[in-house]
């Protein structure tokens, strides 16, 4: 495949999808490939769900696009059907995960000002953290690597140890703004925040005066077996979230979710996206929340959740030195190698019929379409056990060549 005319921005293996089926995909040669990454935890439930395509064709035949300008059909329906579900009183609809951190960033300044604290601009977000690309979203996640060759850093934004209370009290003061945490960290390596952490961000939060803005993009959804990971406790409400990915299933579609009292000072002329939450999205989106509420979806989330986790240790147990640790929460799953071998990893595992990802720590990323079925865990956990077992291999021949 000739790729010289696109950004060298990707370098995606010589392989080419033509279609897919639930947890399945298949290359132009035929060959089928199980798909444990789902678009990086978006397709939900899989490829070319019959549900999802009609919801796309029916809307289809109808209207497009007409920009907010109009009041878009569907859009304040879902809006309200998330607030229900959530802490939130209302919905931003954005395109991308970094468009819904956006709108929460702007939103948490604007809430300030308005309180007569301009000066409250800082953000706190985290080590190993990842928000988007945006010019904001690599500041805000501080990531040296994606900062690099891109001018000034924006001023505002600081980094916190990930989960560490102590250096994260001793960093707030009367400029802070908001504390920006993704509950599950994917990017960084599947790095899940103690629930109790969360509850005691908003303990910290109260006390301060500043709000607390979750980064729900990868882990929301479903992902974790709760609608959104932080729901695993009562006490762990944000005034903001931000999430995408998963919620369109398929489809750009993404939200910034807020208190009243954070959303109402974004009036009209603040903010605004030409494409967020049209109708193709909002219908899709529609769909896609339909089966997250349906009666035992999220229970089959849980079950599998722990098939996967008690699978991948069992791995664990079995490949010592390979394997430093299991990790993530709910289907948001991976598991740490070595330095530098989850790449390799990740290929071997391609080649074997399994698609999986890679994330920081030397993780190897899991994110099943969250109604894939026991049977199919089962044959990626045959997989990758046997990607290990040849990788154990290739060690024990090369230290006994060495010796
Ligand atoms: C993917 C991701 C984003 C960015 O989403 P885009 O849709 O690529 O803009 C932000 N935060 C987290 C946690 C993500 O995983």
């Amino acid at each position: 495949m000739n790729r010289d005319s696109l950004f060298p921005t990707y370098a995606p293996p010589e392989l080419q999808f033509s279609h897919g089926k639930g947890s399945w995909l298949t290359d132009t040669s035929g060959r089928q490939y199980l798909d444990f990454i789902a678009g990086i935890s978006v397709n939900t439930l899989g490829h070319a769900h019959p549900d999802l395509v009609e919801a796309l064709h029916a809307q289809a035949q109808k209207i497009w696009h007409l920009s907010n300008m109009f009041d878009v059909p569907g859009q304040a329906e879902l809006a309200r059907r998330y607030c229900e579900l959530t802490f939130a009183d209302r919905v931003f609809f954005t395109n991308s995960g970094a468009e819904s951190i956006e709108c929460a960033l702007k939103s948490a300044r604007k809430f300030h000002a308005e309180q007569g604290h301009p000066e409250r601009i800082d953000i706190i977000g985290f080590e190993g953290a990842f928000h988007g690309r945006t010019y904001a979203t690599v500041n805000a996640a501080g990531n040296p690597k994606y900062l690099e060759g891109f001018g000034p850093r924006l001023p505002g934004y600081k980094q916190a140890p990930f989960g560490d209370m102590d250096s994260l009290r001793a960093m707030t003061d009367e400029h802070t703004a908001a504390i920006l945490i993704e509950p599950v960290q994917g990017e960084g390596g599947l790095r899940p925040a103690p629930i109790s952490y969360l509850e005691a961000l908003r303990e910290l939060c109260d006390a301060q005066g500043i709000l607390l803005i979750y980064d729900e993009v990868q882990c929301g959804a479903g992902r974790t077996g709760q609608l959104f990971a932080h729901q695993w406790s009562e006490r762990a409400a944000p005034d903001l979230m931000a999430t995408a990915k998963g919620v369109g299933g398929g489809f750009p579609l993404g939200m910034c979710l807020a208190t009243a009292d954070v959303a109402r000072h974004m009036v009209p002329g603040t903010h605004g996206t030409t494409y967020g939450g049209n109708p193709l999205a909002v219908a899709v989106g529609t769909a896609v929340l339909d089966h997250l509420t349906a009666p035992g979806f999220l229970e089959n989330v849980r079950e599998r959740s722990a098939q996967l986790h008690g699978k991948l240790n069992r791995l664990k147990m079995k490949y010592p030195d390979l394997v430093a640790e299991v990790r993530g929460k709910g289907l948001l799953a991976g598991f740490k190698l070595g330095s530098g071998l989850n790449t390799a990893m990740r290929d071997r595992l391609r080649e074997n019929g399994l698609l999986a990802g890679v994330a920081g720590d030397n993780t190897v990323r899991l994110a099943p379409p969250l109604n894939v079925s026991a049977a199919e865990i089962e044959q990626a956990i045959a997989i990758i056990d046997g990607a290990l077992e040849s990788l154990q291999r290739v060690r024990v021949a090369a230290a006994g060549s060495s010796q």
